[in-house]
């Protein structure tokens, strides 16, 4: 699954389509079974509305917040947010021709297709269909939106964090489960949790309550550091991130913990299910 890095990569990537005007929009067989099915597959809004909003308005603007990105898109009588997240394997690409996808798999699941003013589209391929597309005419009008913690990367972001760790809310959660909730930071999902609770040797079970501040400082220390060696490093491709050229990042090459079967030390993992998700740490290096 994208997290932060690998979102703020598509979002940087997505550059070339600012100041493009959206001619068309065509959707998938898939999105029409779904929404006939009342399942909303993908596009959450009414698919006839959908289309009306978005075709003929300019991108004037693309912005990331947590893991979703959103489009400014508007024309002269009005603005509206197109908000996108990837889900389990969405991703963007930018072509003069549908058939230059390169990949089978992301070229049979197109979702999306918007056309733009200059000749090329901007395809949404979605192989698992777990990602969601919808407009607001303001992001606060979104309530993800209305509960997220500040960016990382926001002054206000370490003091946001640590005032919320301190609430009774997560005094007995696990300090993987609220470094994963985007009220506490955003952005941050399994990989890049597992990673920086390994090199702030902080036990992924540990209970909130019994992790001085001290330690929540390095924590969150540690977790800007992974997120900025990740974008550094293009992302993580564990199976479906692709960028918008449909490149794969290298980040996994410097996982220390994230399926692996020993730590850097030489120590045997452990693994657990925490947060759903399949956890890695070591017993040794952290408590
Ligand atoms: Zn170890």
């Amino acid at each position: 699954m994208p997290e932060l890095p690998e979102v703020e990569l598509v979002k940087r990537e997505l550059t070339p389509v600012i100041n493009l005007k959206i001619t068309d929009v065509e959707l998938s067989q898939h999105i029409y079974n779904g929404h006939k099915l009342n399942k909303r597959t993908i596009v959450k809004d009414d698919l006839d509305a959908f289309k009306e909003i978005v075709t003929g308005k300019t991108i004037t603007h693309i912005g990331r917040r947590g893991k979703y990105l959103y489009f400014l898109i508007n024309d002269e009588y009005k603005t509206t947010h197109l908000v996108s997240h990837l889900g389990m394997s969405g991703a963007y690409f930018i072509v003069s021709d549908f058939e230059d996808i390169k990949e089978h798999n992301f070229k049979k699941h197109w979702q999306v297709i918007f056309s733009l003013d200059n000749g090329q589209k901007l395809v949404y391929s979605d192989i698992r269909r777990f990602g969601e597309m919808h407009t607001h005419e303001s992001l606060q009008d979104f309530p993800p939106f209305q509960r997220m913690a500040p960016e990382y990367t926001d002054e206000l972001g370490f003091a946001h964090y640590m005032k919320m760790l301190r609430t009774k809310k997560y005094e007995e959660k696990p300090i993987k489960a609220a470094i994963m909730d985007g009220e506490v930071i955003p952005g941050v999902g399994n990989i890049y949790a597992v990673e920086a609770l390994y090199l702030s040797h902080i036990l992924p079970t540990k209970k909130v309550g019994n992790v001085s501040d001290k330690r929540l400082r390095e924590l969150f220390d540690r977790i800007t550091e992974v997120f900025e060696l990740s974008l550094s490093h293009g992302g993580s491709t564990i199976s479906d991130y692709r960028s918008v050229t449909g490149g794969k990042g290298e980040m996994q090459n410097s996982f220390n913990v994230y399926q692996r079967k020993e730590c850097p030390l030489g120590h045997e993992l452990k693994t657990k299910v925490i947060s759903t998700r399949n956890t890695f740490y070591c017993t040794i290096c952290q408590r």
